[in-house]
């Protein structure tokens, strides 16, 4: 669905720079309907769902018919509640934020007095408030509407319902004839009806009617994370759920291709789908996929239309749909007939404020996760391996052979799975071996050199001078990150553990402890130390390597 752009619209560069602030990237329909006929200055009769973005559709043109150089009354905005005339009057503080001289009030009862004699005094020109009070205000003389020139009810079925019609009528006589009157309603009843015939003329009615949505029944998650870690974090989710077949969604065709290149770079299977690829290409591409011949198809929204996989285990928003109806038809792509399906949503900065609007407007909740940290991933991924290793002893009927080979060569069938288990997947050991952990000798590590992906913004790689032989884990190192620089487990970036050192990424703002002299950790068998690590190549990306027999890139091997 293609929607309109504020920009569009005619409004103001200031309103436009504050819907910017709040981060409404399109008009909802509501607002691309009703602000325009408002701006034009006819009545208005609209009508949409809760939760679909009328706030703004009535506070955007009320803001740019003020005039700021005068200090009277110009807009009043009625609500049948304080919470809402609260919510209403934040939202215009907000989109009025750069309109010099501009000033709303909210008036709502239960508040004191005196501050809103106050406000009124000063003059203002937008007073949002519930009817009682406004009388109440009206009637002690502290409240002028004869410059009103825009008067309007929001949610105006309710208002009735609380019985507030007198009250409404006296405040609509109070303003002059020729204001313009807006009705904002979910349904517009019998005595809706009656109220805008009696004050309103020629009101032209903005209706959006709501297609069905239905949202399916896929567990939704969603997991904050700044634009640069998105990758770290996919990474991390594939890793621990083991998702073997997914699609992830970008907004541009440009993510597409970095994200769908960094994935074969860390050694998935992923090919892309994007309206800049030829057609005869995009139909041999959903056809492997299809047929799982490959793991993860990066995509589109309008390239990945009718993608249809039964064995689809997650989508991931990459970048959270500009619209609520895509968020829809991307996540229905996973949980199809009874599934287990996992709807995963990166929300970074102010993406949250956009989910909160798909939330209400799907009328789903979309809970938040947390990022598995390296340590967990690796926990889950040993345990994995441990449960099918169980399963294939509990099976039995194992071929011994080659085992037998060796324990005739004199190894010990312990040091012999300890060995198969590090050539599966790496260092399972918590504990560094004794008697001491191997130091590297400083010409060794001089001459060999890590090929490390540069750290992400805000990190730095630190370097440990235990490797791969000292069968220490990346748990053993955010253990001794966690003690030597006092930083929290979950922000431990990228591990990676070759011969003779290791590396992990630390957030710079805890290395000021190693900036002149390195740390040396005591542990049990030895010590440790831990020095910045500052010297990589630029240009080097992502570390390549062939993703086999569950290998990780962040916690190396
Ligand atoms: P309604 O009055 O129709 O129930 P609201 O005006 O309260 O809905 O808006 C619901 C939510 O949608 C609010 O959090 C609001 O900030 C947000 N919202 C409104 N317009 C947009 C937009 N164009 N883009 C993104 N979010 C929006
Ligand atoms: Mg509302």
């Amino acid at each position: 669905m293609s929607r309109q752009k504020f920009s569009e619209l005619g409004l103001s560069s200031e309103v436009l720079k504050a819907i910017g602030d709040l981060g409404f990237e399109e008009a909802a329909p509501i607002q691309s309907a009703a602000i325009p006929v408002l701006m034009e200055g006819h009545d208005v009769v609209g009508q949409s769902q809760t939760g679909s973005g009328k706030t703004a559709a009535f506070a955007i043109p009320a803001i740019e018919i003020c005039q700021a150089s005068d200090r009277s009354v110009q807009v009043l905005i009625l609500c049948p509640t304080r919470e809402l005339a609260t919510q209403v009057a934040e939202e215009v503080h907000k989109l009025s934020t750069y309109k010099k001289g501009l000033h709303a009030v909210p008036i709502y009862g239960g508040a004191s007095y005196e501050r809103q004699f106050y406000e009124l005094k000063k003059g203002v020109q937008i007073v949002i408030g519930t009817p009682g009070r406004i009388m109440d205000h009206m009637d002690r003389g502290t409240l002028d509407l004869k410059n009103v020139k825009m008067a309007v009810l929001d949610e105006a079925d309710r208002m009735l319902d609380m019985g507030f019609r007198d009250d409404i009528e006296k405040i609509l006589e109070a303003t002059p004839d020729e204001r313009q009157t807006v009705f904002f309603s979910a349904t517009v009843s019998k005595q809706i009806r009656e109220l805008i015939g009696k004050y309103s003329r020629d009101p032209k009615s903005v209706k959006i009617e709501q297609r069905e949505l239905t949202v399916p029944t896929v567990e939704q998650w969603y997991f904050e994370t700044q634009q640069r870690m998105k990758f770290e974090t996919l990474l991390r989710l594939v890793d621990f759920h083991g998702f073997k077949l997914g699609i992830i969604f970008c907004n541009t065709q440009r993510m597409v291709d970095e994200l769908a290149d960094d994935l074969i770079a860390q050694g998935f299977s992923a090919d892309r789908l994007h309206g800049g690829i030829a057609q005869a290409q995009r139909t041999r591409v959903m056809n492997k996929f299809k047929k799982a011949e490959f793991e993860f198809l990066v995509a589109t929204d309008v390239a990945a239309r009718g993608i249809d996989v039964d064995e689809l285990e997650l989508v991931v928003n990459y970048d959270l749909p500009y619209d609520a109806e895509d968020y829809v038809h991307r996540i229905g792509r996973t949980g199809r007939a009874g599934r287990k399906g996992m709807a995963v949503t990166f929300v970074s900065g102010r993406d949250i404020y956009k989910l909160q609007f798909i939330e209400r407007f799907t009328r789903t909740k979309i809970r938040r996760g947390t990022i598995p940290t390296a340590g967990e991933v690796e926990e889950r991924r040993i345990g994995g391996q441990l449960e099918k290793i169980r399963a294939l002893l509990n099976r039995g009927n194992l071929s011994t052979s080659v085992v037998d080979r060796l324990l005739e060569e004199g190894y010990n069938s312990t040091d012999i799975a300890a060995a198969l288990f590090e050539l599966l997947a790496g260092p399972t050991e918590s504990k560094p071996p004794a008697p001491e952990v191997p130091k590297a000798p400083e010409k060794a590590v001089a001459s060999y050199s890590p090929n490390l992906r540069p750290p992400a913004r805000g990190m730095q790689w630190v370097r440990l001078n235990a490797g791969r032989e000292s069968r220490i884990s990346p748990r053993d190192i955010i253990g001794l990150l966690e003690d030597s620089l006092g930083l929290p487990a979950r922000t431990v970036g990228m591990i990676d553990i070759v011969p003779g050192q290791s590396f992990a990424q630390v957030p710079r703002q805890f290395l000021d402890v190693l900036r002149d002299a390195p740390r040396v950790i005591e542990v049990e068998s030895g010590s440790v130390e831990i020095s910045l690590f500052e010297s990589q190549k630029p240009e080097q990306k992502y570390l390549k390597k062939p993703r086999t027999g569950g290998k990780k890139p962040y916690h190396g091997k």
